[in-house]
C-alpha cells in the first residue's frame, strides 16, 4: 500500500496510535515527488476544515500525471570508469573512438548523454558504447527528465508598457508596501476594465525583482486564456509554469516539476494550483483574480474553495494575498469592510482609453406586446435595434444567455387538464431539448438530462394524452436560430459563434473562437457565462442579455448575488475601445434590485443590502454554513438517515448556539435514481461550525463517502 510521509520524527509520533496499525515503511516508490512541508501542512488544514479524510486530500495535492509519471523520459550518461593508462587493449576502431571523445572531455563538460555521444564519436548504433560498458570500461547511468509537447496554449497578449493612471498607481504603492512584510489580506475591487491584471503585473514583478515567486490563481484557465497571454506576454525572460486541466498528463507532470524548481518565478493556474510545489520560503506574492467565481470551489471531496485555501496558504507562507474582482464575493466584501482583517483597496474607474458602459434595462413583458405573430422571440425590437446599429457601424457584439440547449421546457400543448411535462426518469428534473445539426440546414431534435446526461427522444406525442407536445423556453441554440433569422449575412459569412459547453469541446475550440473574435473574422458572440468573464476586446460595442431572470429565481440564498455579477460582469465586456458600449439587460423582473444595483453599476448598495439581508436571515457570510447531503436508493432511507442526523447533531452540547436545518429533500430530490435529502448546519462563526463538525465527526455521526457528502462553505444548494 502506497503512503504518504507527512511528518518526520522519533517514538513520539507513534504515541496514541493502536501499534497493529501502524506498518514499517518498505521502500520509497521510485516515482515519489517532494511535495513542499507547507503545501502537506495546508492539505492538513484543506483536510480538517473541509471534513474530508485526510486519505482522500493528499492525493489531491499533487496531480495525477505527476503521481503516475507521465511523460518521464530517461536520458542515459555515460562516463569513462577506468583511467586512460587502464583502458584494456584490442578496442575495436569504433570502441577507440568512444574512448578518445570521452579522454577528450574535461571534468567541467559534466556527463555526455549517451545520444549525443553517439554522433560525437560518429558512429550509427550505441552498440560500441554497450559493448564498453559490459566491459566495464565507461559506466552507464539514467536519469529522468519529464518532457511534454507544447502547442499554443493562450491567446498572445499585448507586450507593450502602459503608463499607470493616478488611481493605478495608488493601489500598486499602498499594496506594494506590504510585500515582503508577512501575511496580509487585500481585497482589489476595480470596476471591470479598471486594469487589475496590469496591477496584478507590476506586483509581480517587484516580487520577481526581490528573487521571490507569486502564485496567480485564475478561474477555470481553459476559460480564461487572455488574462494568462496578457501576464506570459508582459513577462518575457521570466520563467513561468502553468497548471491548468487543458494539459495533457505530460505537459501538466512537466509545469508541476518547473513549479518545484527553486529560483523567482510565476505559477499561474486554476483552482488546484493552490498547492504548487513552490519550495518552502521562495513564495512572496499570492494573486486570485475574479475571487468572487464559483469554479474556484471544488465540487467533490475535498470540497475546498481555492480562494479560502489560497488565504491559509499566504498564512503559511507569512506573504501578502490580492483577492481581486469587480463584483467582489459578500464574503470577501464583508471581510474587508466588516472586520478589518482584510485591507480594501478601490480602482472607481475604468483605465484610460476605456469609457464606461451604458446599461439599459428592458422590460421584456412590454417588448412582447409590440409583437403580432405568434411565434417565440427572445431578442425584443430593442436589442434588435442596437444590434442593427452595432453591426452597421462596423462594431462587434457579444450576446449572453446562460442556458444551453434549445428549449428547456418540453410539455403537453392540448390544453385542457393535462399538465404533463417530460421529465427525467432517473432524476427529478426537466429535460432540455437539444438540437443536432445534420448538414444542409437540416437538424434532428433530441433531450437530455443535464444531471444524469441520459439522452432520449422527443417524445411525438403526450404520453398522457396523446395531444401533442411543446417546446417552450429558452437555451443558447434557439438565440442562434433567431439570430440567423433576424441577421442572414451574418451565418453566410460564418460572422457569428455560439460559445458553450456544447460547441466548445476543448479548451483549443475555446481559443480558436476567441482568436476568430479578435481578428474581427467575427462579429458576434453568443453563449452561456463562458463569455461573461475576463473578456477584453476593444471592439465590442455592444452586450445583449437576452434573459437577466436565468439565475433570479433559483432556490439558493446567492441567487440575487449571482445575478448582480453575471449582468455586471458581462456589461463590462464593452465599452473597452473608442466608441463607447451599450449594455441591453432583457428582463422579465425589472425592477429586481440585482438587476437594477447591475445596471447603475452600484456594487456598495447591492452587497450593502444584501449583507443585511443575509444577517438577518442569519445566512452566510454573517453565519457561517455547512450542508450534509445523504443519499440513499430508497426515499425514506435518505429521508430517515438524514432525519436522524439532524437530531443528533441537535443532541450534541457543541450545537447550541447553531442551529441545525433538515433533514429535508435537496432541492433536486433525485439524481440518477438515487434519493437526496440535506440537513444544512449554520453556526455564529467558523470557529463554532468547525467545534461541531468534529465532534459529529468524533461520534461517528458523520459517515463520509458515497451516501454523504459533508460541504463546508457551500456554493451549490441544489
Ligand atoms: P479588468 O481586469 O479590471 O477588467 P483589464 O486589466 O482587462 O481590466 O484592463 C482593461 C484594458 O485596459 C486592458 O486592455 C488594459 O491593457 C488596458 N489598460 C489598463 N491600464 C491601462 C493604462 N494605465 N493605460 C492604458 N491602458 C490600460
Ligand atoms: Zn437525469
Ligand atoms: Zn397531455
Amino acid at each position: 500500500m502506497n503512503g504518504w510521509v507527512v511528518e518526520v520524527g522519533g517514538a513520539e509520533l507513534l504515541e496514541g496510535l493502536d501499534p497493529r496499525k501502524v506498518r514499517a515503511i518498505e521502500g520509497i516508490d521510485p516515482l515519489a515527488c517532494h511535495v513542499p512541508a507547507t503545501v502537506i501542512e495546508l492539505g492538513q488544514w484543506v483536510a480538517a476544515y473541509y471534513c474530508c479524510p485526510l486519505g482522500v486530500t493528499l492525493p489531491s495535492l499533487v496531480p495525477a500525471a505527476v503521481r503516475r509519471g507521465v511523460g518521464t523520459k530517461s536520458i542515459k550518461f555515460v562516463e569513462l570508469a577506468v583511467s586512460p593508462a587502464e583502458t584494456p587493449r584490442g578496442l575495436s576502431p569504433r570502441q577507440r573512438a568512444v574512448i578518445s571523445t570521452l579522454e577528450r572531455r574535461t571534468s567541467a563538460d559534466g556527463p555526455i548523454a549517451l545520444e549525443s555521444l553517439r554522433v560525437e564519436a560518429g558512429l550509427a548504433t550505441a552498440a560500441a558504447i554497450e559493448s564498453l560498458a559490459r566491459r566495464g570500461v565507461v559506466t552507464v547511468t539514467e536519469q529522468s527528465t519529464v518532457q511534454a509537447k507544447w502547442r499554443e496554449h493562450s491567446l498572445p497578449g499585448s507586450a507593450e508598457e502602459v503608463t499607470l493612471s493616478t488611481d493605478q498607481g495608488r493601489v500598486v504603492q499602498s499594496i506594494g508596501r506590504s510585500i515582503g512584510g508577512g501575511f496580509s489580506t487585500h481585497l482589489l475591487r476595480g470596476v471591470t476594465g479598471s486594469g487589475k491584471t496590469e496591477e496584478y503585473l507590476r506586483l509581480i514583478r517587484r516580487v520577481l525583482a526581490e528573487g521571490r515567486s507569486a502564485l496567480v490563481l485564475v478561474p477555470e484557465i481553459a476559460l480564461t486564456p487572455q488574462t494568462t497571454g496578457r501576464l506570459l506576454a508582459r513577462l518575457p525572460g521570466q520563467s513561468v509554469a502553468i497548471l491548468h486541466s487543458g494539459l495533457t498528463e505530460a505537459q501538466r507532470h512537466e509545469q508541476w516539476r518547473a513549479a518545484s524548481q527553486p529560483g523567482a518565478k510565476v505559477v499561474i493556474g486554476a483552482r488546484s494550483a493552490v498547492f504548487a510545489p513552490i519550495p518552502d520560503g521562495e513564495l512572496g506574492l499570492i494573486v486570485v483574480d475574479e475571487e468572487h467565481d464559483s469554479s474556484y470551489k471544488q465540487d467533490q471531496a475535498p470540497r475546498y474553495h481555492g480562494r479560502d485555501t489560497a488565504i491559509r496558504r499566504a498564512q503559511l507562507a507569512r506573504c501578502p494575498i490580492v483577492l481581486g474582482s469587480a463584483t467582489p464575493s459578500l464574503e470577501s466584501w464583508h471581510n474587508a469592510v466588516d472586520r478589518l482583517n482584510s485591507h480594501l483597496h478601490e480602482l472607481p474607474g475604468r483605465a484610460p482609453g476605456l469609457s464606461t458602459p451604458t446599461v439599459r434595462i428592458v422590460d421584456f413583458r412590454a417588448e412582447q406586446r409590440q409583437w403580432k405573430d405568434k411565434r417565440v422571440h427572445l431578442i425584443g425590437p430593442t436589442l434588435h435595434r442596437e444590434l442593427e446599429r452595432t453591426l452597421a457601424a462596423g462594431r462587434q457584439a457579444i450576446v449572453l444567455l446562460n442556458r444551453r440547449g434549445y428549449a428547456n421546457w418540453v410539455a403537453c400543448g392540448a390544453g385542457g387538464a393535462c399538465e404533463w411535462r417530460a421529465t427525467c426518469d432517473r432524476c427529478d428534473a426537466p429535460l432540455v431539448v437539444h438540437r443536432l445539426r445534420e448538414g444542409a440546414g437540416a437538424s434532428r431534435s433530441f433531450v437530455r438530462c443535464h444531471h444524469c446526461l441520459q439522452e432520449l427522444r422527443l417524445p411525438k406525442e403526450c404520453p398522457q394524452c396523446r395531444g401533442k407536445v411543446s417546446v417552450f423556453g429558452l437555451g443558447t441554440q434557439r438565440v442562434e436560430d433567431e439570430m440567423g433569422r433576424l441577421f442572414p449575412a451574418l451565418l453566410a459569412e460564418g460572422a457569428m459563434q455560439r460559445v458553450d459547453s456544447d460547441t466548445m469541446e476543448s479548451s483549443l475550440h475555446f481559443h480558436t473562437a476567441l482568436g476568430r473574435f479578435a481578428s474581427g473574422q467575427c462579429r458576434v458572440l453568443l453563449g452561456t457565462q463562458m463569455i461573461a468573464k475576463g473578456l477584453d476586446f476593444p471592439g465590442v460595442g455592444l452586450v445583449g442579455v437576452i434573459s437577466a431572470d436565468t439565475s433570479l429565481h433559483m432556490p439558493d440564498f446567492r441567487a440575487a448575488e449571482r445575478t448582480f455579477q453575471l449582468v455586471s460582469q458581462v456589461a463590462g465586456r464593452c465599452g473597452r475601445g473608442s466608441g463607447g458600449g451599450v449594455a441591453v439587460v432583457q428582463t422579465f423582473a425589472p425592477d429586481a434590485p440585482a438587476i437594477v444595483r447591475a445596471a447603475a453599476q452600484d456594487f456598495v448598495g447591492f452587497a450593502t443590502e444584501e449583507l443585511a439581508q443575509r444577517a438577518a436571515h442569519r445566512l452566510p457570510p454573517a453565519w457561517r454554513m455547512a450542508r450534509i447531503v445523504v443519499r440513499d436508493q430508497l426515499e425514506g432511507g435518505a429521508a430517515d438517515a438524514a432525519d436522524a442526523l439532524a437530531n443528533g447533531l441537535r443532541g450534541l452540547p457543541t450545537s447550541s448556539n447553531c442551529r441545525i436545518l433538515g433533514g429535508s429533500p435537496c432541492p433536486i430530490a433525485r439524481i440518477n435514481e438515487l434519493y437526496r435529502s440535506q440537513v444544512e448546519v449554520m453556526a455564529p462563526g467558523a470557529a463554532q461550525l468547525s467545534a461541531l463538525l468534529t465532534d459529529a465527526r468524533d461520534r461517528s455521526l458523520l459517515h463520509l463517502g458515497e451516501r454523504m457528502a459533508v460541504d463546508v462553505d457551500p456554493l451549490s444548494m441544489l
